[in-house]
């Protein structure tokens, strides 16, 4: 345990925020070759702006099984420079205040490190497994969406980038649809001619007014999340730009509450004789393990073996097994000791790092397909 203490403090003291994570890959390679694995980085780099490609690793098993695929992330939210992660008197371990702590998702890449090392120390029987280690997971999954699939046999992946307890697994999450909308009216001279201008932002406000923003019908949530415009306190504003989400375990229904709100957007704007140019992207795509999978029992067996409860259920965050899913991976994102993510709060729990070490070996030494 002191060991897996110690491998969580010296990764989380690599800065390795999305897109600048070099330093930690060529760690992670180093720390996958002396563990006898095949490490490979793929050319995901060029094509996603960063400084670093996924990490590809393998390490060949002797039970005559496919094999498994088991993922965490490489990269950190910010504020990500200068981590430290400090042991407290209660059991958890935190940052000091200033930065994240990054246990998203260093406590998956130091949960999955261990587990290899305890199997080479212990040479018990497992089955062969692949390893990704993607890059900008934190920027929508965007490493993996341009990982070498072609490379990945595995049919089935454990993705360790989950809060809450061990035994807590999501076996569905969203589509998420971005969108910005631009209002575009008339400028004109707010004190001497107003009636010759198009107010882009009243425009703008009146159809904001209309959409339903929160969670319109149980399941979807819409937001509209940023608003600029306007240039000075006496000219009509030309122009209003307004950004938001729409998120969904249903791809359906994302895309039809996005006609609604574009919809709502060119009938106010043209009512008050202004023009609405519309984008959106879905920055991942929704998907659903069947909950009598092979992977997901796997996993509740494993929870069985080591006594301790197992929860799945769907998330609305995303993560690298949208991509997976997308490639024919069935797979879980499974808890892995992360809590009040994406805040100075974060934390993580020694004994939880302990106990996923436990489930990760479970997972990877069962002998049934
Ligand atoms: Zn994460």
């Amino acid at each position: 345990m002191d060991r897996l203490w110690e491998s969580f403090a010296a990764l989380t003291a690599i800065d390795s925020p999305s897109l600048a994570e070099r330093e930690f890959c060529d760690a992670l390679k180093a720390r996958l070759e002396a563990l006898g694995a095949e490490a490979y980085e793929d050319s995901a780099a060029a094509q996603i702006g960063g400084s670093s490609g996924n990490l590809y690793g393998f390490l060949p098993g002797d039970l005559p099984l496919p094999p498994i695929l088991l993922s965490a992330h490489m990269d950190t939210v910010e504020p990500g420079h200068g981590k430290r992660a400090i042991l407290r008197k209660d059991g958890t371990v935190t940052s000091n205040g200033d930065t994240v702590l990054g246990a998203d998702d260093v406590a998956g890449i130091a949960v999955i490190l261990e587990a290899l090392t305890r199997l080479r120390e212990s040479g018990e029987s497992h089955r062969p497994v692949e390893l990704l280690f993607p890059a900008a997971e934190e920027r929508y999954g965007l490493g993996s969406s341009f990982a070498e699939y072609g490379r990945i046999r595995a049919k089935q992946a454990y993705t360790l980038d989950l809060g809450g307890a061990i035994g807590e697994a999501a076996n569905a999450a969203p589509t998420i649809l971005s969108f910005e909308i631009a209002v575009r009216g008339k400028a004109a001279h707010a004190g001497f001619a107003p009636g010759d201008g198009i107010h882009a932002i009243a425009a703008a406000a009146s159809a904001i007014a209309c959409v339903p923003v929160g969670e319109p019908e149980p399941g979807v949530t819409v937001n509209v999340g940023k608003i600029s415009g306007g240039e000075a306190n006496n000219i009509v504003p030309a122009l209003c730009e307004i950004t938001g989400e729409i998120r969904s375990l249903s791809h359906d229904a994302v895309l039809a509450h996005w006609e609604n709100v574009r919809h709502i957007f060119t009938e106010e704007a043209e009512a008050a004789g202004a023009a609405v140019t519309a984008k959106h992207r879905c920055e991942i795509t929704a998907y659903e393990t069947p909950l009598d999978s092979p992977v997901v029992k796997r996993f509740e067996r494993a929870c069985g073996k080591l006594g301790i409860p197992s929860n799945i259920h769907a998330t609305l965050g995303g993560s690298d097994q949208n991509n997976f899913a997308r490639h024919g991976i069935q797979g879980l994102v499974v808890a892995c000791s992360m809590h009040d993510v994406h805040s100075t709060r974060e934390f993580c729990r020694p004994d939880e790092l302990e106990q996923c070490v436990k489930l990760v070996l479970a997972l990877i030494t069962e002998a049934s397909p």
